[in-house]
């Protein structure tokens, strides 16, 4: 089983490329964004009491996650491995999910962290906003404060990835295709 983390900031391309990653390498695509934006639509208990916190761009409670996540690993069968996308958050997610896989025989193989200026994150978000439909896209000083949770909450993570052996930094500006090929050079690597 091969588990790569899919890392970087709102708007750095991270949703796009894990699922074609996912394809090519028939792994799980697990988004916690998209669970939890799933729980929403569908009205649930636990999407009505996560709905003002993901409007604000804050994080939800790392239990949360951290449950869904194991969840679904627990109900996956027939893949390769896993592509996480918008989890780890924090440093504290990062230490659950590693213990979570060691429990199940596996390890965190890969981080790769994608690296896009501001400047471009701001453009690319309020080109997104367009066509979401999200809460958060639509409101420049909601995609300020994601900006800076993911730099103060989200990045130590990288520091965690560093010492455990398996971060890469990826250029993530450029075209799709080229973003990842870039992407594809780094699993086969491992593989
Ligand atoms: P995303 O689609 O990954 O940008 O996530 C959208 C929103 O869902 C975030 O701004 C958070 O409010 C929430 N969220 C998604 N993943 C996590 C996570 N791993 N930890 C905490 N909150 C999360």
């Amino acid at each position: 089983m091969i588990n790569i983390l899919m890392f970087g900031p709102p708007g750095s391309g991270k949703g796009t490329q894990s699922v074609t990653l996912a394809g090519k390498y028939n792994l799980l695509h697990l988004s916690t964004g998209d669970m939890l934006r799933a729980e929403l639509a569908a009205g649930t208990p636990l999407g009505k009491k996560m709905e003002a916190i993901m409007a604000a761009g804050e994080l939800v409670p790392d239990d949360v996650v951290i449950a869904m996540i194991a969840q679904k690993i627990d109900a996956t069968t027939g893949k390769a491995g896993f592509i996480f996308d918008g989890f780890p958050r924090t440093v504290e997610q990062a230490e659950a999910l590693q213990k979570m896989l060691e429990e199940r025989g596996m390890k965190i193989d890969l981080m790769l962290v994608l690296e896009v200026n501001d400047t471009e994150l701001m453009d690319r978000m309020k080109k997104r906003a367009l066509v979401s439909g999200r809460a958060d896209d639509a409101d420049e000083a909601i995609i300020n404060n994601r900006i800076a949770v993911y730099r103060a909450k989200t990045e130590p993570v990288i520091e965690f990835g560093r010492k455990a052996g398996v971060s890469r930094s990826v250029d993530g500006v450029g075209s799709i295709g080229d973003i990842f090929g870039r992407l594809c050079a780094q699993i086969e690597a491992i593989l």
